[in-house]
């Protein structure tokens, strides 16, 4: 290469943003102290194109867990950019109180045909996957407030689900690592593993909603449910009149091979959370989608419920656009090759000893580690951490769930991008836990 890419920057300035960032930044779910460290060199991600992301040196890298799970048809791509440039150039962003838009009015209809077509009709905007969640809990509050049965207050939710972070959503997370220091803080959710453990709850009659990750369950380490779970969720709610959530933020827009993980199942829920990957990973907007039964039974009432960016126009420029290459480059035919092909390779992983086992749903895996001997790995070494550390090396970027590596990349990642990124893991494997 003859030219430095435009997003090259030299070594003094890269030392200079290390400086002020490890002076003045505070990264989610980091530790800072290490990060703080001397001899950290946080890595300064300054370009991407496709499935592939740059730092500061100009050195490459396949984004192995999608920029934390949001990224779908590549950075960069063309067209998304374009849809933002276009719609840049008339406004950026109008309120969504007491006024609409464009963009938001096109992809409303676009979320309806490719959802639930005649059974999620209402779309419902709002900023990142736990306010997606949040306006759902409202809304189904407020649903049997206004239809005289305030009986209905208690939420369920799984055993390590994962909902997000504000204190509504993290009501739900049955994850204590994340949740145990601001527990009395939460209000009390009901968690459960199993249909049969749904049918034996108390009093069915006074709960709201059953939240639900379909397909697979994200933050607890990439764990797939089994074939079935989420239709009998949905007979149980159906027969207690209880309202079904499902929390798509991580699974939809493809990852598990179909739009979203609940049609596999064809159990339609009654409100459907999208964030991450809604505008391709490129803004912040989610959408909470929900019935014309639930929209009408709020109809006289107002919803009490939104933040300033609801409806943005760029995020909802982007999302059109994502779509429109969901259908011109017929990214869901074009994924299944690539899934079988990811599925061959993570074979080769799960023969290595140090593999506790390998879990996949579609486009989402997850490698646990593990000693020699199969037995779980002591969590103070943070050996996920240091192996994914490692996978840098070898051209691969991701992060753990404890010792459980991700991998869960762009769905335009090539084939060999693939092999890549799993002859990356096995490397880093070896060089931390067979040297
Ligand atoms: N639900 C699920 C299933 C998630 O995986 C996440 C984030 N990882 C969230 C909700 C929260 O999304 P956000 O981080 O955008 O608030």
């Amino acid at each position: 290469m003859d030219q430095a890419p435009r997003d090259h920057m030299t070594p003094e300035q890269t030392a200079r943003l290390t400086v002020l960032d490890k002076r003045h930044l505070w990264h989610p779910f980091t530790p800072m102290r290490e990060w703080c460290d001397p001899g950290h060199e946080p890595l300064i991600l300054t370009g991407g194109d496709g499935a592939l992301l740059r730092d500061s040196a100009g050195r490459e890298y396949i984004d192995g867990n999608s920029s934390i799970w949001t990224n779908i048809h590549g950075h960069n791509h063309p067209a998304i950019n374009e849809a933002i440039r276009a719609q840049l150039d008339k406004v950026a962003h109008t309120s969504f109180l007491g006024f609409t838009n464009p963009p938001a009015i096109e992809l409303a209809e676009e979320l309806v045909k490719i959802a639930a077509p005649g059974v999620l009709t209402r779309v419902f905007y709002s900023d990142d996957g736990s306010t997606a969640i949040e306006v759902a809990l409202k809304m189904a509050l407020q649903y049997f407030q206004a239809s005289g049965r305030p009986e209905r207050v208690r939420f369920v939710s799984f055993e390590n689900g994962y909902h997000g972070d504000t204190l509504g959503a993290a009501s739900l997370g049955g994850i204590s690592l994340f949740q145990k220091r601001f527990q009395a803080h939460h209000f009390p959710a009901e968690h459960v593993g199993s249909v049969a453990e749904l049918d034996a709850l108390a009093s069915p009659e006074t709960i709201v909603a059953v939240v639900i990750e379909p397909g697979i369950q994200g933050a607890a380490g990439m764990r797939p449910w089994p074939r079935g779970l989420l239709a009998g969720v949905r007979r149980w709610c159906d027969h207690n009149g209880v309202f079904l959530i499902a929390d798509e933020v991580m699974t939809g827009f493809g990852r598990t091979g179909t739009m979203f993980a609940f049609q596999q199942e064809e159990a339609v829920p009654d409100f459907l959370a999208l964030a991450k990957g809604l505008t391709g990973g490129f803004m912040p907007l989610a959408a909470t989608l929900t019935t014309e039964a639930i929209f009408e039974g709020l109809r006289g009432e107002t919803f009490y419920y939104g933040h300033s960016y609801c409806g943005n126009q760029l995020g909802c420029a982007a999302a059109i656009a994502s779509l429109r290459i969901f259908r011109d480059e017929n990214v869901l035919a074009a994924l299944q090759p690539k899934i079988a092909l990811f599925a061959d390779c993570l074979e080769r992983l799960r023969a290595i000893p140090h593999v506790r086992e390998v879990r996949r749903c579609g486009f989402i895996a997850g490698i646990e580690l593990g000693g020699a001997d199969g037995a779980p790995l002591d969590p103070a070494l943070r050996t996920g951490a240091r192996v994914c550390m490692v996978a840098r090396e070898h051209g691969l970027l991701t992060r753990p769930i404890l010792d459980t590596v991700v991998l869960m990349p762009p769905l335009c990642v090539t084939a060999a991008q693939i092999g890549e990124a799993c002859e990356a893991v096995e490397r880093a494997i070896s060089g931390v836990l067979m040297a």
